[in-house]
This record gives structure tokens, C-alpha cells and sequence, in this order.
């Protein structure tokens, strides 16, 4: 999608700072964190939301790459994983992401 940013940025058209690549996926810190680790795993495939998924074999390795990128990021004891799916949920980014968070949130109390 050419207004996509996260098509943009698996393109290399938008600097991002990435962690992992491989053929399907990319992962990268987000832009603003919200908490001390805060990274997005995207499919270099660009679907809307998690609606519009419709590949099974993507679906899992979304999936299981983010135990190993949690380890990657040595949260991999307690992290949180989030979808927003649709803007009424907080989805602001039209390309299917999965946040990784862990450690302490930024600006909320341990
Ligand atoms: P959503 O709100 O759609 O679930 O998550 C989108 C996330 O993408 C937000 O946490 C936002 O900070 C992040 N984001 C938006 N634009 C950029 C960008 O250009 N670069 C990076 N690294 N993150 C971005
Ligand atoms: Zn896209």
C-alpha cells in the first residue's frame, strides 16, 4: 500500500530501528514507547487490521516470533502482547502490528 507508513518502513523508505527481519516479518522499536521496551512486529505483507488476516501460515509465525524476540530483548519473563484492531480500540496504524511491551510502563507508577 503506498500511503502505508509500515509499508514504508518495510520498504526502507522510512528509517526505523529495526531488531529483527526475516523473510515475512520485521520488528522494530516504536516510535513512541510506552513502556522500557515497546517493539512492533509487522508482517512485510500489508493487511489493515487483524480482519482482514486471512493466512494462517503468517498468523502463526507472527505469533511464535515474538517469544523469541521477547528473549531477544531480555523481557522474555514477563512481557504483554497487544493487537488493536479498529480505531475505536486505539488502532491508529492501517497495517496489522503486534506490540511487545516489558518492563516498567513509561509514566505510570511500578
Ligand atoms: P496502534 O496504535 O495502531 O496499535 O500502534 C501503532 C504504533 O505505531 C504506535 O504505538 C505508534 O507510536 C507507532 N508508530 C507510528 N508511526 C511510527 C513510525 O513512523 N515509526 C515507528 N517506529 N513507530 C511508529
Ligand atoms: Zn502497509
Amino acid at each position: 500500500m503506498s500511503d502505508c507508513i509500515f509499508c514504508k518502513i518495510v520498504a526502507g523508505e522510512i528509517p526505523s530501528k529495526k531488531i529483527y527481519e526475516d523473510d515475512d516479518i520485521i520488528c522494530f522499536h516504536d516510535i513512541h514507547p510506552a513502556a522500557s521496551v515497546h517493539v512492533l512486529v509487522v508482517p512485510k505483507k500489508h493487511f489493515s487490521s487483524l480482519n482482514e488476516l486471512d493466512d494462517p501460515e503468517l498468523a502463526g509465525k507472527l505469533f511464535l516470533v515474538v517469544p523469541k524476540i521477547a528473549k531477544m530483548l531480555g523481557v522474555d519473563g514477563a512481557y504483554r502482547t497487544v493487537v488493536n484492531t479498529g480505531k475505536g480500540a486505539g488502532q491508529s496504524v492501517a497495517h496489522i502490528h503486534l506490540h511487545i511491551l516489558g518492563g516498567p510502563r513509561i509514566g505510570m507508577p511500578e
